[in-house]
């Protein structure tokens, strides 16, 4: 049976071909562990075999975690997860990044209640590329207006876009979204100097993505096994 440092290692590799394959530097593509329903336990196996930064969708769950493995001063919490305005303030006082911005109010509840004694909280936009009624995230036509205002925000760090492009799409459709994300990231990318993650990418499509310039690849079930 394969471990967790074993699947780590799979993953690394699988990202490692894609960026050669692709003709990008090396390390250019990170690896984000997401550990969402998986136990304390697995995230330490994961931290053992090297892994640094993990993602959780659940606030409550992840808080706990964080709170669990405070002792790990080096690993870095994303969260990707929806959140509701009324949540804000306990993802501002725990995490690293929230990949998962998308709309106004979240941000300027996250810039309030960013403490004051921890650094700027990392942000990206998250785009709904493909416009699926199922997923969160802003239309590309919204994005200039956030953009706007979220680099006026003190305790936000504008770091980039993600995106959970649709899935069962032939490869044109797919290629045609990554595309379109790339530029979309090119052009933030060009404006701000903050801008260097495009998080896209999981485990069905992440050697497409890192062709179309992903900077973040987001994977759970090949790293922790399938989730209940
Ligand atoms: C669950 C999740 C992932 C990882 O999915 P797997 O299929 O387990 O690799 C990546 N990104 C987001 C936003 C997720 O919710």
């Amino acid at each position: 049976m394969q471990t967790i440092a074993d699947r780590l290692i799979n993953t690394r590799q699988h990202i490692q071909k894609a960026t050669v394959s692709a003709k990008r530097p090396e390390h250019s593509v990170q690896l984000l562990a997401v550990s969402k329903t998986k136990p304390v336990s697995d995230i330490q196996l994961a931290y053992e075999a090297g892994q640094r930064l993990f993602g959780e969708n659940y606030i409550q769950e992840g808080v706990s975690k964080i709170q669990s493995l405070n002792s790990l001063t080096d690993i870095e919490w994303h969260m990707i997860g929806p959140i509701q305005s009324n949540k804000t303030k306990i993802v501002a006082e725990h995490f690293d990044w929230v990949q998962s911005v998308d709309r106004l109010k979240i941000a300027r509840r996250l810039n309030d209640q960013r403490p004051a004694d921890m650094p700027p909280l990392n942000v990206c936009i998250q785009l709904n590329i493909d416009e699926e009624d199922s997923k969160s995230g802003i239309k590309p036509e919204e994005l200039p207006a956030l953009v706007q205002e979220i680099v006026t925000m003190p305790r936000l760090v504008l770091r980039g876009l993600m995106a959970i492009p649709a899935n069962n799409v032939t490869p044109a459709a797919q290629q045609e979204t990554l595309a379109t994300l790339q530029a979309l990231y090119n052009d933030l990318a060009s404006q701000f100097d903050s801008v260097d993650t495009l998080s896209v990418g999981m485990s069905n499509d992440m050697q497409a993505a890192i062709h179309y310039g992903s900077t973040m690849v987001r994977i759970g079930t090949a790293i922790f096994g399938a989730r209940q």
